[in-house]
């Protein structure tokens, strides 16, 4: 799938991969708008453009480097806890973490993952369906 280059320098901390033909790549090159929630040197977050509750945010690595959860679980374990740590900030920072809110990390086909750059949906703000529905 597409050419997945390394790049280093402004657009990302040393090491940082990006896909051209990436959304969420273009997303934090800033080459596709996106409203902000937080951001730290390996980790963006920003609202969902379809958003599927009250809240409903995006937190992902900068890096394009996993394509999902056991991936960066596996290949870099710091930034998987970083990544989780900073999906729980948000959550506080919405003003979710009293009422609950609930963190998703989509694997694959059968769960609906679209993009393979990880990401976790922070999802809240009201009560939340049941989720593992067979459509
Ligand atoms: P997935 O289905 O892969 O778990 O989640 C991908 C998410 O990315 C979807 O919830 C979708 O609405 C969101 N998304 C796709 N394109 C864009 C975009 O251009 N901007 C933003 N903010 N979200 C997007
Ligand atoms: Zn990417």
């Amino acid at each position: 799938m597409g050419q997945t280059i390394t790049v280093s320098g402004e657009s990302g901390a040393p090491g940082t991969t990006s896909d051209p033909d990436c959304i969420f790549c273009s997303i934090v090159a800033g080459k596709i708008p996106s409203a902000a929630v937080r951001e730290t040197e390996r980790i963006y977050a920003f609202r969902d453009i379809a958003p599927q509750a009250a809240v409903h945010v995006l937190v992902i690595p900068r890096t394009h480097a996993y394509a999902d959860a056991g991936e960066i679980a596996s290949g870099d374990p710091d930034l998987a806890a970083e990544l989780l740590r900073e999906a729980a900030a948000v959550a506080e920072g919405e003003g979710l973490a009293e009422g609950g809110y609930r963190i998703v990390l989509n694997t694959g086909d059968h769960a609906g993952q679209t993009v393979y750059h990880v990401h976790a949906h922070v999802l809240g703000g009201e009560p939340l369906g049941r989720f593992g529905t067979p459509e």
